[in-house]
């Protein structure tokens, strides 16, 4: 599939082991939903699973939407909050699907932010061994980063994302004007992992965030639009080259993540939302990479900086950093307790090592805490 010449929405596509997927953005795209949908073969009925913040008028507005492109919708309306991805909700989509006698022709449409989309992704992926399923990211965190990459997950009392599978959709489609009624801090919090995109890959795309933050934080104009599209396409080379997360290439997406996962651990989940841990994640990462002599101090700062302009957070103060150590090592991605550290060596220059040692990993946490200044 290439790139049609003239379609200003096609952010990307994603090439994976099972095909390609288009991923479009931009604003008043949802009239297109149907239409991609039949494009990329799609038929039968469609199923949506919509986060509650959406429902009805959305939910129903995208509903009528399919309705005209000739596929019979049904609508499921879930709670909000990341409560509700677990196993007791999904055995509840699976009851509705049944109760309509879904079946394999017929394709789930996630409508929300990451929790929908992993949930509904999930069941996708699990309902009659799989049936086909789009996303419509609504959150600016889910459009930049979780809509994409094929990674669904619900979790367990055990712990985040412990059950799922990667199964990719067969179509990703974010209309920017849902961002219209995002809370200032969700849309920060997403914009912290397109920062990231920047930081670790992409200079110009970190320039651009430096330079343009009020215009990124009220979505005026089209260069939140196109930071939103660069994002996309950053994630979609990533998860391109390594769908299954077995090379060095996704792992590099982790980048403020090892910290970010444990303080969201440590504070309970509600404290931080997860990119306002990542931002603090990252200046962990910063200040290790520094230590290391990676980096140099101007760098730090520049990280520091731009985050803030975001007013996205540099530090956690008072958190345990006993309790941040122990949670990063039993983090889902080390191995026998040694982490693998996503660090910079320059801007928009990543890489990972294995090789830090735990007093640079303390003295890290202990300045993200407060306690070293
Ligand atoms: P979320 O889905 O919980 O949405 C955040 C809040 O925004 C919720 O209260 C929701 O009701 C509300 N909301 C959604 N759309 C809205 C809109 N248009 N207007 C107003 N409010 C709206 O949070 P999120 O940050 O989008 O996603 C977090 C989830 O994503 C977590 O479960 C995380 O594990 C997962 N995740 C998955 C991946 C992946 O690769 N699959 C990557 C990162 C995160």
């Amino acid at each position: 599939m290439s790139i049609s010449p003239g379609d200003d929405a096609l952010a990307a596509i994603v090439g994976t082991l099972r095909g390609d997927y288009r991923v479009l953005a931009g604003r008043g795209l949802l009239d297109r939903l149907g239409p991609e949908m039949r494009g990329v073969g799609l038929g039968g009925r469609a199923f949506i699973i919509a986060d509650d913040a959406l429902f009805p008028a959305r939910a129903r507005r995208v509903q009528d939407v399919l309705e005209e492109a000739g596929f019979p919708a049904h609508v499921l309306a879930l709670p909000s909050g990341e409560g509700t991805k677990n196993m007791d909700v999904v055995g509840r989509v699976y009851a509705w699907l049944s109760g309509l006698r879904t079946e394999r022709i017929d394709c789930i449409v996630a409508l929300g932010g990451g929790m929908v989309g992993d949930l509904a992704g999930f069941a996708a992926a699990t309902w009659l061994r799989g049936v086909p399923f789009v996303q419509v990211p609504t959150t600016l965190a889910a459009m930049v980063d979780a809509c994409l990459g094929g990674k669904t997950a619900v979790n367990l009392r055990e712990g985040k994302n412990l059950v799922g599978a990667f199964y990719q959709p067969r179509l990703v489609l974010a209309d920017i004007d849902f961002l219209d009624t995002l809370p200032a801090r969700e849309l920060a919090a997403g914009w912290a992992e397109a920062i990231k995109h920047g930081l670790i890959l992409d200079t110009d795309l970190l320039s651009t965030f430096e330079e343009h933050a009020d215009a990124m934080m009220t979505l005026n104009g089209e260069t939140p639009v196109a930071a939103i599209r660069r994002s996309m396409q950053i994630k979609a080379e990533v998860v391109s080259a390594d769908e299954f997360e077995t090379g060095q290439t996704r792992i590099l997406l982790n980048y403020g993540h090892t910290v970010g996962h444990a303080i969201e651990a440590v504070t309970g989940y509600d404290r931080f939302l997860h990119g306002e841990a990542v931002s603090i994640g990252m200046v962990a990462a910063g200040h290790i990479a520094h230590r290391l002599g990676m980096i140099d101090e101007g760098l730090v700062k520049r990280q520091i900086a731009v985050l803030e302009r975001f007013g996205l957070p540099s530090r956690a103060d008072g958190i345990s950093v006993n309790a941040v150590i122990e949670a990063a090592r039993s983090d889902k991605k080390s191995r026998g307790g040694v982490i693998l550290w996503v660090l910079l060596e320059g801007p928009g220059r990543a890489v990972t090592r294995r090789d830090v040692p735990e007093a640079l990993v303390r003295e890290a946490v202990a300045r993200v805490a407060g306690e070293a200044d």
